[in-house]
């Protein structure tokens, strides 16, 4: 299935540290400058499902409301949203969605360093309104890991909140600075990786799955055999529409001319794939390249793609370590397979941190 990623908006109301806020307006508008029926005629062409993206889509709200007021309800919706601005869409709205990303990464401190003061009770504010309102969907924590980052400790902080169906996170690497990261995933992460490997598959022999995301679509690809280039969908059949009507494949990727696939004027569209060294890297399978930003812009060269290509494949063989352990839960009936099938649906995580 198709995914449309929608940017509402280039703005931002938050400016965290590894992201810098908004987009300039001359690359990203503030507001949609297209007509919104070539939008809709582009979204029902391809049967896609709508995910809403920023700046922070919900500083749009009303073009929001205008797409699935248009489209109704025949397809999925999903967010990925910073979580600060609930009151800017209508409960009915927010209860329509089939995925909720809020940004949150991790414990207080972590989040609040990154992200700004007070940032972290506003997201769970968030977290707690939909809970109360019986939100049906999926709940995501979608976290960002830098160098303050303790992946286990982290997560786990985050999953036992009990407020996330799943967390997923992204490491902050290649489109920032350079930054100490080798150090950072020999001292810190690899470790913490093996460690939640280890509690992830100790919590299967007493039957409950945890909403690992990276975890869960790494077994997807071994228990099931489905897999896609790159894991996110970037240019494959994943596509951003950016306010001015450019289609662009990834939707961080706004002024590389590699990324730009189309418009919604002429509703044109072009495909963007992977390739070597990928293809024949012995992990392609299960990393799928990665990122394709990543991939085409190398923002730390080739010595920081290798980085990257190392910590990756590390991740990838201690979550296959599992692999035999959680086929035998499976067989005796401890743990349902459905429940490894995740992501059910294209709904914005990228699988491979
Ligand atoms: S590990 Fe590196 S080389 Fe291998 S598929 Fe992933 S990104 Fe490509
Ligand atoms: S994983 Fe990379 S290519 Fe995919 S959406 Fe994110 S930044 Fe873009």
């Amino acid at each position: 299935m198709t995914l449309v990623i929608v940017t509402t908006t280039g703005l931002c109301n938050l400016n965290c540290s590894y992201c810098g806020g908004s987009f300039p307006s001359a690359i990203v508008p503030a507001r949609e400058t297209y007509d919104l029926d070539m939008l809709i005629n582009f979204i029902r062409k391809l049967r896609a499902d709508v995910a809403f993206y920023g700046g922070e889509p919900l500083l749009n709200p009303g073009l929001i409301m205008k797409i699935m007021d248009k489209l109704g309800d025949n397809r999925r919706y999903i967010i990925q949203t910073n979580g600060t601005l609930f009151r800017n869409l209508p409960l009915d709205y927010w209860s329509r969605f089939d995925s909720i990303l809020l940004s949150i990464d991790g414990r207080e401190n972590v989040n609040d360093h990154y992200r700004g003061g007070g940032v972290y009770k506003t997201v769970l504010k968030t977290a707690k309104m939909l809970r109360s309102a019986e939100y049906k969907g999926d709940l995501i924590a979608r976290m960002t890991l830098w160098y303050l980052s303790d992946v286990y400790q982290d997560v786990t902080h985050l999953l036992n909140l009990g407020l996330f169906d799943h967390v997923h996170w992204q490491l902050n690497v290649i489109w920032t600075e350079h930054w100490n990261f080798m150090r950072w995933a020999r001292d810190s992460y690899l470790p913490g990786i093996e460690k939640l490997v280890s509690l992830w598959a100790k919590e299967m022999e007493k039957g409950c799955v945890l909403g690992i995301v990276p975890f869960l679509g790494i077994m997807k690809v071994a228990l099931f055999g489905e897999w896609r280039s790159p894991p996110c969908g970037a240019g494959k059949d994943t596509f951003t529409v950016l306010p001015n009507g450019k289609i662009i494949a990834c939707p961080i990727a706004v002024d590389s001319p590699w990324a730009y696939v189309g418009n919604l004027a002429d509703q044109s569209l072009r495909h963007v794939e992977i390739g070597e060294p990928c293809t024949s890297c012995k992990y392609f399978k299960y990393c799928g390249g990665r990122c394709l930003y990543a991939y085409k812009e190398r923002l730390w060269g080739e010595e920081g793609f290798q980085e990257v290509c190392y910590v990756t494949k590390e991740t990838i063989r201690y979550i296959l370590k599992a692999e035999e352990k959680v086929k035998k839960l499976i067989e005796k009936g401890i743990i349902n397979k459905k429940e490894l099938y995740y992501p059910p649906y294209d709904n914005t995580t990228e699988i491979i941190p």
